[in-house]
């Protein structure tokens, strides 16, 4: 059977390379994952406590409503249930929106180097991915993304990435506000990936819950995979209008997150001790690389997320071998055209200790191109 000419455009999701298949392939025993933008120091201890309570009810549905979830999500960003709704993982909601929101044929706009799956999701659903180049300075091109705006039509969804992944670099309140007043006049809803938003350190940024006072219709998709430490529960949580978020929950699967999940998100979420406990560890070891890569006179993003995009000016792809044999996984980003540089995700100080000492001896090896 033939797949649909659309889906045949799509270029699969390049996962992390895992820390198993790592160890299988070259017979080495210390392998250190610097690839997924995971939070290195797990999640709180109570979201693992959740997890223990909640494992003597896996013979049973998940709660459809997430009730518990969703009342203490509300309460932590000051909205009501009706603003809430959550998914398996951010990747589900991206999913969802584009199905809800989009015809085959109409088109969603994004950036190059923006979030792969934006693209992946509108070509499974049929749909035209635009996307603008990068500006100098590794951010979103707006000024760019208005003009396309106002010349065609059928764009009924744009995402954007706030801090981006894979560049970590980040949209001012300034720069936001402008553009979504833009939007604000059109037929479409623009919706704001705040995966990284935890991390971000940047005193002119701005977060979506801020800017949703003025723009009522933005949506705003937070994750549990990242600060949180719960990546392997996949939890995404969308939040926005009522309007949007009942049509949200017309289409999704009630199941999709189960109960273990629910309840390790709600502990987690309740625990703003501990998260802010890895987001000063993350900035203290963000520094760490900083530092390692202006001494190696290394190209990079300054990034606001707990990962950095390194223009390495060599093969991406010798690189990584280079890196994996002193046993880093480094991630290459060639899937995003970006043919000279790899990303690395902050890991535990050791971790960062052999992961700048790999570079600099991966630096020396490959040749610059
Ligand atoms: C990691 C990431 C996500 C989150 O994915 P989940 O499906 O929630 O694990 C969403 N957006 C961006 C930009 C990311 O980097």
């Amino acid at each position: 059977m033939k797949v649909s000419p659309s889906i045949m455009q799509i270029m699969p999701y390049q996962p992390g390379k895992p820390i198993s298949e790592a160890k299988r392939e070259l017979g080495i025993s210390h392998v250190y994952k610097l690839a997924s933008n995971e939070n290195p120091w797990g999640p709180s201890p109570k979201a693992i406590e959740a997890l223990r309570h909640e494992i003597s009810e896996v013979h049973r549905y998940p709660d459809p409503t997430a009730f518990d979830l969703l009342a203490t999500a509300a309460e932590l960003f000051g909205l009501g249930r009706e603003n809430i709704t959550i998914g398996a993982g951010s990747s589900e909601l991206i999913d969802l929106l584009t199905r809800l929101y989009c015809e085959p044929g109409d088109a969603i706009l994004t950036s190059k180097a923006a979030f792969i799956s934006y693209k992946i999701c509108a070509l499974s659903s049929r749909v035209t991915a635009i996307e603008t180049p990068l500006t100098e300075d590794g951010k979103f091109d707006l000024a760019r993304m208005k003009d396309i705006l106002n010349s065609q039509s059928h764009i009924r969804l744009v995402f954007i990435a706030n801090p981006n992944n894979p560049t970590g670099t980040y949209l001012n309140e300034a720069e936001l506000t402008d553009f979504l007043e833009v939007c604000s006049s059109k037929d479409l809803l623009v919706v704001l990936d705040e995966a990284y938003v935890e991390f971000v350190r940047a005193s002119d940024f701005a977060s979506g819950l801020k800017l949703r006072e003025k723009f009522p219709h933005l949506i705003i998709l937070r994750t549990m995979s990242k600060a949180y430490g719960l990546a392997n529960l996949r939890v995404g949580i969308a939040l926005g209008h009522k309007d949007e978020i009942a049509q949200l929950n017309r289409i999704r699967n009630p199941f999709s997150v189960c109960g273990l999940s629910q309840a390790a998100a709600k502990a987690a979420l309740m625990d703003q001790e501990y998260l802010k406990s890895v987001v000063q560890k993350t900035w203290r070891e963000m520094d760490r690389w900083e530092e390692a890569l202006k001494k190696l006179q290394l190209k990079y993003y300054p990034s606001q997320a707990n990962f950095f995009l390194a223009d390495c000016r060599r093969n991406p792809e010798k690189m990584f071998k280079a890196l994996l044999s002193r046993g880093i996984i480094a991630r290459t980003v060639t899937n995003y055209d970006l043919m000279s540089h790899l990303r690395f995700s902050v890991g535990l100080p050791e971790e960062n200790k052999l992961g700048i000492e790999a570079l600099g001896a991966a630096l020396s090896e490959v040749p610059t191109l």
